[in-house]
């Protein structure tokens, strides 16, 4: 029997190969007897030079939204970062008691790679959107993690208050979209990311991409459809 050694702060583990999923060793047998041997070179050339993507998109962890299919990207082409419903924390570099995993691999992307573009990319029937608009919800677990980090969506998740008469799936699709607006206006809190976006050194750009039909919509923030930011999700526009 074949086992793979697993090491966890010190100890060994020992965790039989047969546990592991085999339709994830299926797949990864096919990549690695399909795509991996087609695209070789590109495989090796990035193991050499290192990454250099242009391009930082922040998403949802949602298993049906993963941004290098939606952009049929290939490896070394975006970096990618995913948290629940694909908020951006605030700057808060004094917030020690808090471990900043979105916030460092901003800080990575824009410092180190020096990507010139970030893309916020939300998505329809986003789970974590949903409980935020869900005042019943109950803690999954005593740390109610989600619930805190979903804290974030606070501020905009009162807004759609104004679209109570909107069925349901409609006030979800407002506060993804208000939540990709406000998830944008928390990148601009970050100094490296608002004196590059002055500099017109980084662009930012907000998304939302439709599960069921396909459907990729851009946020025109230069669109003057309302001042109010009520209706603020009236600026996607879709991609045709
Ligand atoms: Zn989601």
């Amino acid at each position: 029997m074949s086992f793979l050694i697993a090491i966890e702060r010190g100890p060994l583990y020992l965790v039989s190969m047969t546990e592991f999923p085999e339709s994830l060793l299926e797949g990864y047998r096919n990549f690695r007897g399909g795509r991996f041997v087609r695209e070789r070179e590109r495989y090796e050339r990035l193991a050499t030079t290192g990454q250099k993507p242009t391009t930082m998109v922040i998403a949802c962890c949602d298993s049906r939204a993963a941004p290098e299919t939606i952009f049929n990207s290939l490896p070394g082409e975006i970096f990618v970062m995913r948290n629940v419903a694909n908020l951006v924390p605030p700057y808060t570099p004094e917030d020690n008691d808090t471990h900043h995993a979105t916030s460092a691999a901003l800080e990575f992307a824009v410092q180190s790679l020096k990507v010139t573009n970030i893309i916020v990319l939300g998505h329809g029937r986003c789970g974590g959107v949903a409980a935020a608009l869900d005042p019943d919800l109950e803690p999954l677990s005593p740390g109610d993690f989600i619930g805190r980090w979903m804290d974030l969506l606070k501020p905009v998740a009162t807004m759609v208050d104004g679209h109570k008469s909107a069925c349901g799936a409609e006030s979800h699709t407002v506060l993804e979209r208000l939540s990709v607006c406000n998830s944008l206006t928390n990148l601009r809190s970050f100094p490296c990311v608002s004196i590059l976006e002055k500099k017109q050194r980084l662009k930012l750009h907000g998304a939302w991409f439709d599960i069921s039909t396909g459907e990729l919509w851009l946020l025109d923030e230069d669109a003057k459809i309302d001042e109010t930011k009520q209706l603020a999700h009236e600026r996607f526009k879709l991609v045709v």
